[in-house]
């Protein structure tokens, strides 16, 4: 449980994005999701409001709270209506720079992010050949002189239009060449702003749901060395390491989702009349809900008590993989209901539904799919040999 002392600052924070949120209605997302534009006036109040440097130690100019807070902001989005996918990243992508990074790479980029002068919302990982299997990725990193020299591609890289840096992992050691596939890989931070011009071509890809989501080409980017974070070859450590807080913001936003698609259906079917009475009445309607609304709320524990132990800095791999597999999982549960109790109306734009719905279903893939936290459960937590 996050600390007692602590409930008073969530609320308030709670209130805070919420108020935020009011100027962003539905229609403002909803116009946005029609032409798969980037809610940068959203991006913009959210980080003039300080919350994207939540995370950000106070010596470097954020506001040096916790997992916990931040959580508590991102939800907050979710459950307004709204779709924080836009600029979460920089919550979390920032925390490997801030582990991992060395006292010279914090001090300049720390406080720029704090001060919103740049923008570190992209992270490029997954790979168009490889997938999930992330050891396998393809996109080498050659050290030449000062500089490591960028080739491949990266797939799925969301804002990588909107962002001014880039947290990329590729490999520095051919697999052929390392004791464990894990060995070998890097974390560079990348300026896009340079490398526009010096080989590196972003592509938008049009999904299902608004998400500023892009292929990546690396045509020998010549990158800094300087700009290495930590050792060389130890980039796959530092990657788990910041999964976890990922993975506990996400399913925040799913938390957030699911009392959102609760809130909505609950209204709904106090006011819809049909056979004289309104369809909430029937239990058909109401035990869907009541039971997404026993998940979303199990779910939203397992969200508390990984965010806790993440703020403790004690180990907190398997809460991280079941919050956020119960969080979407109960998300998912939620728009379902949400949908059906709407009946033919929920498939009409103008009440959101069937945007949020959309939405909602992207956590059941990304940023890590179902499968693979049911596997590292199974492998990790319960001792099972490995199946991949
Ligand atoms: C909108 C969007 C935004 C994204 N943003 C980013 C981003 O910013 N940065 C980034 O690096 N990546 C991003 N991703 C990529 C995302 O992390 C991957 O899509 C996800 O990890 C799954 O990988 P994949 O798509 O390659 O699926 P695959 O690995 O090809 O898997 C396909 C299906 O097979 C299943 N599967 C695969 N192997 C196994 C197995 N051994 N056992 C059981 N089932 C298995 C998976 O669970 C999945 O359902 C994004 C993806 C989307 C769709």
């Amino acid at each position: 449980m996050a600390p007692a002392k602590n409930t008073g600052l969530q609320q308030e924070l709670k209130n805070a994005v919420a108020e935020l949120c009011r100027s962003f209605p539905d229609t403002y997302w909803r116009e946005l999701d029609s032409r798969r534009a980037y809610p940068e006036a959203f991006v913009q109040a959210l980080t003039k409001a300080g919350y994207m440097a939540t995370l950000i130690p106070e010596e470097y100019g954020g506001a040096g709270m916790g997992i916990t807070e931040a959580a508590t902001i991102l939800e907050e989005i979710h459950r307004s209506g709204g779709n924080a996918a836009a600029c979460h990243a920089q919550m979390y992508v920032m925390g490997t720079l801030l582990r991992h990074g060395s006292e010279a790479q914090k001090k300049k980029y720390l406080p720029t992010l704090a001060s919103v002068e740049l923008r570190l919302q992209a992270f490029g990982v997954s790979e168009p050949t490889t997938g999930s299997d992330t050891t396998q990725m393809k996109t080498f990193a050659r050290r030449t002189g000062n500089n490591y020299i960028v080739k491949g591609q990266k797939i799925w890289i969301s804002r990588a239009e909107h962002s001014d840096l880039m947290l990329l992992v590729a490999r520095t050691t051919p697999i052929e060449q390392v004791k464990k596939r894990s060995d070998g890989l890097s974390v560079l931070l990348v300026d896009l702003r340079d490398a526009k011009n010096r080989g590196l071509t972003i592509r938008p890809i049009r999904t299902m749901m608004n998400h500023a989501t892009t292929e990546v080409f690396f045509d020998d980017v010549e990158v800094p060395a300087e700009n290495l974070i930590g050792e060389e070859g130890q980039g796959f450590r530092y990657l788990l390491d910041g999964l976890n807080a990922e993975r506990i913001l996400i399913a925040a936003e799913c938390i957030g989702d699911g009392r959102w698609f609760l809130e909505r259906a609950c209204r709904y079917a106090k006011e819809r009349v049909v056979f004289g009475r309104p369809i909430g009445q029937n239990q058909g309607i109401q035990f869907p809900l009541a039971r997404a609304y026993a998940n979303v709320e199990a779910a939203s524990l397992m969200v508390e008590k990984a965010a806790a132990l993440f703020d403790a800095h004690q180990p907190c791999g398997p809460q991280a993989n079941m919050a956020k597999l119960l969080a979407a999982d109960a998300s998912w549960e939620s728009a379902n209901a949400t949908l059906q109790t709407y009946g033919g109306f929920g498939f009409a734009e103008e009440y959101d539904v069937e945007r949020k719905f959309r939405e909602t279903r992207l956590y059941q893939v990304a940023p890590v799919s179902t499968n693979l936290i049911l596997s590292y459960i199974a492998e990790h937590v319960l001792g099972l040999p490995r199946s991949y």
